[in-house]
């Protein structure tokens, strides 16, 4: 038996969204509201009632880990999720190029993006060989879209009680990270990150990409900014737990990062690019695809959320319409609904009207061989309300894999 779980991010809504009803409930849906006929509808806060979600901890809770536990920052999601290599203990942090003037030995701030300049990937190599071997302490950088990165600290004796280099204004000094705990780890920490940021500084200042930025009067990439320290948690992979193949398709960095942190492949599918522009028939065709080598497949859909954070219903609605025809029209054409069973979520609520994620519950559907099918024949937060699976905080997952009978028992 497979599972399939779909997630819409910010897909709940409420009825001030749209004259009296929420987007999903104004949109025409048909091949949801089919799913909807033959399995089962419920209604799940993310986290637990009345906890405002962030997507990286909706998810993980959606994945049956309590982020109250184990949550230690976005950083770790994002650095996994541009495909570096991080372990549980490595401190981590988001990183940018930017543009710097030395003053009477001060590194200025002038540009924090450093002109969203092209070039990351050139300059990688230049940072990666910066030697912290007299500081004791392994470090990774790797460079991800325009200006932005992730830089990885690994060694004993680390923490992530650090304040950012980032000044996040422009006109004064790199700031020096400092300690914000009384422990050695911390000093330690900080002391490494300001070491890191004049190496940093000395390698990339006449990199040959900056000279020829120079030339063709563009801000040089001279500097890198670190902000955001997290330490990545020890998490029991789900595909460990339950001994399943699971697989990711995903088009932003930190849902594929909180899928890697629970043991998912990362699949690459061109075209998904975790906006409103995203390829839904490109992804739902690659998880027909992955489904004959995976037990487990995790679908991430950004667009609901997109859409609310620009507070634009009539786009959500629309976006919507098109998970439902594009996504859901060919996965569905390809779907032996006797061998799978499928979830259909969002991480959160976000109405158009507040343009923030709120805690209201949301709608989930599943189908499936192994679901009691309820009354209900329609998708919406309404109809989930008097759907049978009732109403239950996060743990999508460990509910989908039990009705595929993966996992462990709990008690003799
Ligand atoms: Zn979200």
């Amino acid at each position: 038996m497979k599972a399939i779980l779909i997630i819409a991010d910010g897909l709940g809504g409420r009825p001030t969204d749209l004259g009296g009803a929420t987007c999903l409930e104004r949109a025409h849906t048909p091949n949801l509201d089919r799913l909807a006929a033959q399995g089962a509808l419920g209604l799940m806060d993310p986290i637990r009632p009345g906890v405002r979600p962030g997507s990286d901890t909706s998810h993980l809770s959606i994945f049956g880990y309590d982020p109250f536990q184990v949550y230690t920052g976005r950083g770790a999601f994002e650095a996994l999720g541009i495909g570096m290599e991080v372990r549980g203990g490595d401190v981590c942090f988001r990183a940018n190029f930017a543009t710097v003037e030395e003053r009477d030995g001060e590194l200025i701030v002038v540009d924090r993006r450093a002109g969203r300049l092209a070039e990351g990937k050139e300059l990688e190599g230049a940072i990666n060989g910066i030697d912290l071997s007299d500081l004791g302490v392994e470090f990774s950088f790797r460079a991800s879209t325009e200006h932005r990165g992730a830089l990885v600290l690994r060694g004993e004796d680390l923490s992530a009680a650090v304040s950012d280099t980032d000044p996040h204004e422009t006109g004064v000094p790199i700031a020096q990270a400092r300690a914000l705990e009384e422990s050695q780890a911390a000093r330690r920490t900080a002391e490494i990150l300001n070491a890191f940021t004049r190496r940093a500084y000395e390698v990339l200042k006449g990199h040959p990409v900056n000279r020829r930025r120079a030339e063709q009067e563009k801000p040089p990439g001279n500097a890198l900014l670190l902000r955001g320290a997290a330490v990545m948690p020890h998490l029991t992979p789900v595909t460990e737990e339950y001994g399943v193949r699971g697989a990711c398709i995903a088009g932003g960095a930190l849902y594929k990062g909180v899928a890697r942190a629970a043991g998912l492949e990362v699949l690459v599918v061109p075209g998904a690019t975790g906006d409103l522009k995203t390829d839904l028939a490109a992804k739902a065709k690659a998880a027909l695809d992955a489904l004959s080598d995976y037990d487990f497949l995790f679908v991430h859909i950004k667009g609901p959320d997109n859409a609310s954070h620009d507070r634009d219903a009539e786009a959500k609605k629309g976006f919507i319409e098109r998970i439902d025809r594009e996504f859901f029209g060919t996965l569905l054409g390809g779907l032996d609904l006797s061998r799978v069973h499928l979830c259909f979520s969002g991480d959160h609520t976000t109405p158009p009207a507040t343009g923030e994620h709120t805690a209201d519950p949301v709608p989930v559907l599943f189908c499936g061989p192994a679901i009691r099918p309820d009354r209900t024949d329609r998708f919406s937060e309404r109809a989930a309300g008097e759907g049978g699976l009732g109403r239950f905080s996060g743990r999508l997952v460990p509910q989908l894999l039990s009705y595929c009978d993966f996992g462990p028992k709990f008690g003799a």
